[in-house]
C-alpha cells in the first residue's frame, strides 16, 4: 500500500544584499526558469522609479497607509531604509505557503532578521558584489538615483555586507546567469533535506 504524500508546505526564501548588487536582475533570471516561485511584491512608501509599476515591482503606498498596516499587524516584517518604509504582507505570504507554493522575498537585513525570528525554517541567501567598486559602477549605471542617494546607499552597503554571516548562503553576483544558477542549486539542495523527505522513507523504515 502506498503511503499518503504529506502535503508540502511552501519554502520561504529570503534574498538580501546591498542596493544595486543586482537582486532584481538575478530574481528576474531565476523566475524565468522557476515560474512556480511566487515573488512577494512588497509595500513601500518610496516613489516609483522610471519603469516601475504599481503592483508589479512594489505596492506604492503613502506613509499614512503604511503606518495603518503596521498598527493593524498586517506585515510579516517591515523596516525603514534610506528614509522610506518597506514591508511584506503577512496575508499573501501565508496563503501562498499554505498552498505549497515557494515564496521569494527581496528584503533588506533588518527585515531578514525579523523573518529569521518569526520563521526559523526560512532559507536566507545573501548576494554580494564582486567588489565595492563594481557596486558603485552598478548603482551609477542604473541611473535611477541622485548622486547623494547613491553615496548613502554605498555607505550602507558596507554595514549591510557585514550582516552576511547571519545568512545560510552567500552568493557573489559576478555574472547574472551563474548567480541565478547557484541559487537554483541551493533551492534544490534544500528540497533534499532529510527532514523534508522523511515521508519518502516511511514505507521503508516503518512508522512507530
Ligand atoms: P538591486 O535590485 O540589488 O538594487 P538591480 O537588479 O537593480 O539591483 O541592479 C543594479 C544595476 O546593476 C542594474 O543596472 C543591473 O542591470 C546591473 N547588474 C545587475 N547584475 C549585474 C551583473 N551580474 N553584472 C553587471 N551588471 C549587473
Ligand atoms: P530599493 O529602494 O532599492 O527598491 O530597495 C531598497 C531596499 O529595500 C533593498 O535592500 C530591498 O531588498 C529592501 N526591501 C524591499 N522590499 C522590502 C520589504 O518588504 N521589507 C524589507 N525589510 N526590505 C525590503
Amino acid at each position: 500500500m502506498s503511503m499518503p504524500q504529506k502535503k508540502k508546505r511552501g519554502e520561504l526564501i529570503v534574498l538580501s544584499g546591498p542596493s544595486g548588487v543586482g537582486k532584481s536582475t538575478v530574481i528576474a533570471e531565476l523566475l524565468s526558469s522557476r515560474r512556480d516561485i511566487h515573488f512577494s511584491v512588497s509595500f513601500t512608501t518610496r516613489q516609483p522609479r522610471t519603469g516601475e509599476a504599481d503592483g508589479v515591482n512594489y505596492n506604492f503606498v503613502s506613509r499614512e497607509e503604511f503606518e495603518r498596516m503596521i498598527a493593524a499587524d498586517e506585515l510579516l516584517e517591515y523596516a525603514e531604509y534610506v528614509g522610506n518604509y518597506y514591508g511584506t504582507s503577512l496575508k499573501v505570504i501565508r496563503e501562498q505557503l499554505d498552498q505549497g507554493v515557494d515564496v521569494l522575498l527581496d528584503i533588506e537585513v533588518q527585515g531578514a532578521a525579523k523573518v529569521r525570528e518569526r520563521c526559523p525554517e526560512a532559507v536566507l541567501i545573501f548576494l554580494i558584489p564582486p567588489s565595492i567598486e563594481e557596486l558603485s559602477r552598478r548603482l551609477h549605471r542604473r541611473n535611477t538615483d541622485e548622486e547623494e542617494v547613491i553615496q548613502r546607499r554605498l555607505e550602507k552597503a558596507r554595514q549591510e555586507c557585514r550582516e552576511c554571516v547571519r545568512y545560510d548562503y552567500l552568493v557573489v553576483n559576478d555574472a547574472v546567469v551563474s548567480a541565478a544558477g547557484e541559487i537554483q542549486s541551493i533551492l534544490q539542495a534544500e528540497q533534499s533535506r532529510t527532514q523534508k523527505r522523511l515521508h519518502l522513507a516511511e514505507s521503508i523504515i516503518g512508522q512507530d
